[in-house]
């Protein structure tokens, strides 16, 4: 059955050379975890887990134990790391499904102890990694509850430590004084573990700003100091797109973003099809409560696609899309399911005609930051608003 043409291109090809590209930023210094959370941020997780895998990713990085079950059956051998912490109720699908929890409260520990120990295992064979709260104050231990959560680990647990983990919150600042300063909180704890005669293997820390600030080495530094594996988590990166530095660097950027700029490429194309034509006269308005006015005879085309596959209603009258290699801008408020364009003085347009929300054609380019931009926010949202009913398609 033909669809309603409203979809979205995944380039795997794409995907898998940014991988191998972030892999080569990483791989001198530690490991990649390929964060493919929040259905691979809107990519399609079928598409991109296989793909990151494929590329060489033996990590992967997701919200849930939910989208980890989805993640296992897709990946059955890569390593997968649970960042958003567990939930009652969810020890036993953890452990079935061999996921690796980010945990940092005691009833995460017990959640996966419990479901552990009815599962038979061994001591210290269940690998989990403790969050550490470094200064985000959003998941993880702080130094009090590091103290209070470590004899957890003891010889009797099924679980064993196998990470630590932090989020650097601050990274996409160029200065990198934040980052660094989480750094430095983040090795007292690992020198506090290490007091308290446990060791981890893997430092878990840094994502996509990380990396292309030049932040993997330090963080590798870190890890040999104590006898640690770095393991990097890249998301944004792998789907093509370097984050902007704020403010942006005020000498040359650091080498790994000027190597970015080059060699990341854009994974994801939005397209739909123009429905229908109508030419209007002055003085017609067009949308729900007209709040566009022509002002002189206009050619308008009829899209299929609305805010409720993700096309922010913020865009309407300010934002313009690609037809025939050229930008017609979205007239009126965007509808639900539905969106006009004016295609005055774009020859020779008709129903069926390709339309690009996101991505090339010909020599012109809509990116994820400018959908950003005009609506306020970041290409991490552009991303992942794009609705469930909007098909990904592999290419
Ligand atoms: C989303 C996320 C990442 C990836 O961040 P990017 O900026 O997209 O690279 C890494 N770590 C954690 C904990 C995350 O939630």
């Amino acid at each position: 059955m033909p669809t309603r043409p409203c979809w979205v291109e995944i380039r795997t090809r794409s995907l898998e050379n940014n991988l191998r590209f972030l892999a080569s930023l990483v791989a001198p210094h530690g490991d990649l975890l390929a964060v493919v959370k929040a259905n691979a941020y809107g990519h399609g997780l079928a598409l991109c887990a296989p793909a990151a895998v494929r590329a060489g990713a033996t990590w992967l990085g997701v919200t849930s134990a939910e989208e980890g079950v989805a993640a296992r059956a897709l990946c059955p051998d890569a390593r997968m790391l649970v960042m958003g912490g567990v939930f009652p109720g969810q020890g036993t699908d953890v452990v079935r499904h061999r996921l690796t929890p980010a945990i940092w409260e005691p009833f995460q520990l017990n959640e996966i102890e419990v479901a552990a120990r009815t599962a038979g295992l061994a001591p210290r064979s269940f690998p989990v990694h403790l969050e550490l709260d470094t200064g985000m104050s959003r998941q993880g231990v702080d130094d009090a509850g590091l103290a209070a959560i470590l004899p957890r680990f003891n010889a009797d647990s099924p679980l064993k430590l196998e990470g630590l983990m932090t989020h650097l919150f601050a990274a996409d600042e160029s200065d990198g004084r934040v980052t660094h300063e989480q750094l430095a909180r983040l090795e007292q704890a690992v020198d506090q573990m290490q007091a308290a005669g446990h060791q981890a293997e893997w430092l878990n820390a840094g994502s996509t700003a990380a990396i292309l600030a030049g932040e993997a080495g330090s963080i590798a530094a870190l890890a040999a100091r104590h006898n640690m594996k770095p393991l990097i988590r890249p998301g944004l990166a792998l789907y093509g797109l370097a984050p902007a530095f704020d403010p942006p660097f005020a000498g040359e950027e650091p080498a790994q973003l000027q190597a970015a700029h080059r060699q990341l490429q854009p994974v994801l194309s939005w397209k739909t099809k123009i429905v229908s034509l109508r030419s209007i006269d002055a003085g017609d308005v067009v949308g729900y409560n007209g709040t566009f006015v022509a002002t002189e005879p206009m050619q308008l085309a009829l899209l299929a696609v609305g805010y409720a596959d993700g096309l922010d209603r913020m865009l309407g009258n300010r934002f313009s899309v690609l037809v025939h290699s050229e930008r017609a801008p979205i007239v009126g408020r965007v509808s639900m399911d539905q969106t006009v364009i004016d295609v005055t003085g774009i020859p020779g347009v008709a129903p069926g005609d390709e339309v690009v929300l996101l991505g090339m054609q010909g020599e012109q380019t809509v990116s994820a930051q400018d959908h950003a931009d005009a609506t306020d926010t970041i290409p991490w949202e552009v991303f992942t608003r794009i609705g469930q009913r909007v098909a990904r398609v592999e290419v």
